[in-house]
């Protein structure tokens, strides 16, 4: 489709999740498109990752759903189980209104990540690796911007996909506080039992949630969720123990899978930060995406899903609107109170896990209500 922006040349910063689908959507809509990465390799933490409809529903309008789902495992229920295991509750997940895609994946994240940036490079972005921006010039019709390495040059759009701590958002609108939710988790890749084909959830045994999603015909991972210090700097080692210690109370699913929790190189811990950035995420040229305008904690499982729409998203209102200064802060008025809803929701059932106890905490409606909406077009 030919618009008025198409062949303006595109900055986009960081390849991560939403950097890689914003390339591919950009570049599908004609413009000519330039991918940044600060690190050496494209690629991504060794874990599961749990993809819900909608990011499905945006992987397709992104021309790599099919692949996803080959690499992954789709699954349609959402099962509530005791502390020993048995079943307490299930929903079934909703596939996203107006597709047939099931209502939820498990993929690895490095196959993920290889399925993208193979669709980046297919679409024709060009990707820089070992390279970042250190100053952003907005002018009225152009951002002109310098690199660590000492080159300069100008594009008609930047766009900042550099996560958490994105620098291109320092930039743009100074410092914007990112806050610690107190909690943490450790995931665990493992063989997948032949009985779980769909996400499990354990009710909480104290302040320790955990939960699986199948992640292919052989594969699954756990992930175990505890309140945690900021400053917490475990090894592998000691991650290893401290998974196996927080999980003991928890018996049936998790007895099976006990003795394979022993591999250091197979368990990684994170911290839950939130950041969201007031509307609008644009100034002129630039704007801001994913987890630099809106990172959520993951108990939604939907961090991913709101990095492909605003991919999605961006993508549209760039073909639609007369020019990229108008596109912009219309991208941003149509993402913002959603990817609110999901920080605010995530940052809710983060701190019903890590001060249980109060009798208005309804995780499984919370959460199956959440899922309903998201899985509304956007
Ligand atoms: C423990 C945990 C579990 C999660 N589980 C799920 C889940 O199951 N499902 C789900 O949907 N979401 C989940 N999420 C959230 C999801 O992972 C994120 O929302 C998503 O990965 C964010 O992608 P992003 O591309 O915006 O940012 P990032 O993944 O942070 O990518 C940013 C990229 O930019 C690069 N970069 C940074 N600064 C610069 C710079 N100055 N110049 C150039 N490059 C730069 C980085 O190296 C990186 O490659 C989880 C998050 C956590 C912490």
């Amino acid at each position: 489709m030919t618009t008025e922006n198409t062949g303006a040349r595109a900055l986009v910063v960081g390849a991560g999740i939403c950097g890689l689908a914003a390339s591919i959507a950009l570049a599908g809509e004609g413009l000519e498109v330039e991918l940044v990465e600060r690190q050496t390799d494209i690629e991504a933490l060794g874990s599961g990752i749990t993809l819900i409809g909608p990011a499905l529903r945006a992987l397709r309008m992104l021309g790599v759903a099919d692949e996803c789902l080959a690499e992954g495992y789709g699954v349609t229920t959402f099962e509530t189980v005791d502390v020993h295991g048995e079943l307490a509750s299930s929903f079934e997940l909703p596939s996203p209104v107006g597709d047939d895609l099931p209502g939820m994946l498990g993929i690895m994240r490095p196959a993920l990540h290889r399925v993208l940036l193979d669709q980046a490079y297919r679409s024709g972005a060009t990707i820089r690796t070992r390279t970042r921006p250190t100053s952003l010039e907005v002018r009225p019709d152009a951002v002109d911007v310098t690199f660590d390495g000492g080159d300069r040059a100008t594009y008609d759009l930047v766009v900042g996909a550099d996560g958490l701590r994105s620098s291109v958002r320092e930039l743009l609108f100074g410092p914007m506080p990112q806050r610690f939710l107190g909690q943490g988790c450790v995931r665990v890749t493992l063989p997948r039992p032949a009985r779980v084909t769909g996400e499990i959830q354990y009710q909480p045994a104290g302040d320790v949630f955990v939960g699986f999603t199948p992640t292919s015909a052989q594969s699954m991972y756990m992930y175990c969720s505890f309140p945690l210090a900021e400053d917490c700097r475990p090894t592998p080692v000691e991650i290893v123990e401290l998974v196996r210690r927080k999980t003991a109370p928890f018996a049936g699913l998790l007895d099976e899978v006990r003795d394979h929790m022993v591999d250091p190189g197979q368990v990684n811990l994170a911290r839950f930060h939130t950041v969201l950035a007031p509307h609008p995420w644009s100034r002129g040229r630039a704007v801001i995406v994913g987890d630099a305008a809106h990172c959520p904690a993951p108990q939604l499982a939907a961090g991913a899903a709101m990095c492909l729409e605003d991919a999605v998203a961006l993508g549209a209102e760039v073909a639609a609107a007369p020019s990229i200064e108008d596109a912009l802060p219309a991208f941003s008025a149509r993402r913002h109170d959603r990817c609110r809803f999901v920080v605010e929701t995530s940052s809710l059932l983060s701190r019903w896990q890590t001060y249980p106890g109060s009798s208005d905490q309804d995780h499984e409606r919370v959460t199956a209500d959440a899922f309903a909406v998201l899985s509304e077009p956007f």
